[in-house]
């Protein structure tokens, strides 16, 4: 790590997978970076650690995606619940057929790590904080006491976001977002390449939650194990994610092999853009501060370093950040958001799962259907892509975005 200097082109706020791919990408602008995270290297950050090949796509355009899955790789989703399983591998698309999974100790230390290495200043244990703001100008922050000044400032410091809050960033909870708790667990399965997801989410006592449980494999001896629910301020999911983990956990002890629950923890997931004042005149937020995350799959790393690459092009384009990084936002996933958040707000209601699950995951339909309905949660439709499924999902997207035009979206 090399000293801090009082003024850089471009300081990213927080080491997480979208504040070091902005990093990258920076540098690779040709732009003088310093990239600042609270924690130290190797920090963790609760999530399920899994990459769909979106994300993959994302991370080939950093020269990381075979370090990825040369270390393991999987081929799709395998959905249970409701007396069934379909089995959807990833479809095939411009994205790619591979995906992969990664505890983020490790992940999130390999992306730092690079962006140092390609010539980003990267400071740990650095926390950044008091933003001085004129005029919509972010004239200079705090640094252990030192004043920093930038020509921008890309914050992507998580969910919390406080450095982004200081600057006026809102999050609005009356849309849907998620509570989740995940878990590390031997298993001698570790190796096998499919992401499993379980949509008949019962706690002990038999009720059903509104939620599913995920078993991720790592290829490392271990699985990401856990569980999450969509809440919203109008109904907000009534479960313990931990209490309902370790349940989940005793429900496929059998089938996986599995040894006692590792490093549980929970956390929150701001979904689907519904925060608002993400950009001033000489910043952005990006990545989960931004509420850069799937409704309908809780992915988020990806979509946290697909902002990063817009945020940096954008930088240099000379728009006014005000107005052209919430409508780059709009314009790249918008509709797709939007649509997602409305599926999602579905989930919500107790009575809708039981009523659409055993026909999704049973017979026939459940065949037909679900692997094409894994292609929309995971959002691996591209513009390009031409076929029924991804018209109606467009169509959808054009639909929900008309009537749900108050909404908030990144305004
Ligand atoms: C239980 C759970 C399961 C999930 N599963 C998945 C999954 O399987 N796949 C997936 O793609 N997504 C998943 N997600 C979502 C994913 O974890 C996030 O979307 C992702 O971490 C967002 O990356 P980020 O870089 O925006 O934020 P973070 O990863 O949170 O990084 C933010 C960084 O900023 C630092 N920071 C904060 N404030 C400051 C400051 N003031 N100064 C300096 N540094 C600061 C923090 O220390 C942190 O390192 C899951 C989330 C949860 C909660």
């Amino acid at each position: 790590m090399s000293p801090m200097k009082q003024f850089y082109d471009l300081v990213v706020i927080g080491a997480g997978p979208a504040g070091s791919a902005a990093a990258i990408h920076g540098v690779a602008a040709g732009h003088d970076v310093l990239l600042l995270e609270s924690g130290e290297l190797g920090r963790d950050k609760t999530c399920g650690d899994g990459l769909t090949p979106r994300a993959i796509h994302e991370l080939a355009k950093l020269g990381l995606a075979h370090t990825l899955t040369s270390h393991y790789a999987n081929h799709g989703l395998k959905l249970h619940g409701y007396g069934g399983s379909v089995t959807a591998p990833w479809p095939d698309s411009a994205y790619g057929r591979v995906g992969s999974a990664m505890p983020r100790t490790r992940f999130d230390e390999l992306l730092a790590r690079t962006a140092a290495e390609r010539g980003a200043t990267l400071m740990t244990s650095a926390t950044a904080h008091s933003p001085v703001v004129t005029d919509g100008r972010l004239t200079e922050f705090t640094v252990e006491e030192r004043q920093i000044r930038a020509k921008w400032v890309i914050v992507a410091d998580g969910v919390r976001s406080t450095f982004g809050k200081a600057l006026g960033r809102k999050w609005h909870q009356g849309e849907v977002y998620g509570i989740a708790a995940r878990s590390y667990v031997d298993s001698p399965r570790s190796t096998e390449p499919w992401m499993h997801s379980h949509v008949e989410l019962r706690d002990a006592a038999g009720t059903l939650q509104p939620g599913y449980g995920w078993v991720f494999p790592l290829g490392d001896g271990r699985l990401n194990l856990g569980c999450g629910a969509l809440s919203t301020t109008a109904r907000p999911a009534k479960l313990n994610t931990k209490k309902l983990l370790t349940h989940y956990t005793d429900t496929l002890r059998e089938e996986w092999g599995l040894g006692q629950p590792q490093a549980v923890a929970s956390a929150l997931l701001p979904m689907g853009g519904a925060v608002s004042n993400v950009a001033g005149e000489n910043w952005l937020i990006i990545g989960d501060a931004a509420a850069g995350v799937n409704p309908l799959n809780g992915e988020g790393i990806d979509y946290g370093l697909e902002m990063a690459d817009l945020a940096v092009n954008l930088l240099g384009s000379g728009d006014d950040l005000r107005s052209a990084w919430p409508a780059l936002l709009r314009e790249q996933y918008g509709e797709a958001f939007l649509l997602a958040r409305t599926a999602a707000r579905l989930l919500t209601y107790p009575k809708f799962l039981p009523a659409v699950g055993p026909l999704a995951l049973r017979g026939p339909v459940g065949a037909a259907l679900m692997p094409a309905a894994a292609r929309l949660m995971a959002n691996l439709v591209t513009d390009e892509d031409r076929d029924l499924m991804a018209r109606l999902w467009r169509t959808g997207g054009h639909a929900v975005s008309l009537a749900r035009r108050g909404s908030p979206l990144w305004s």
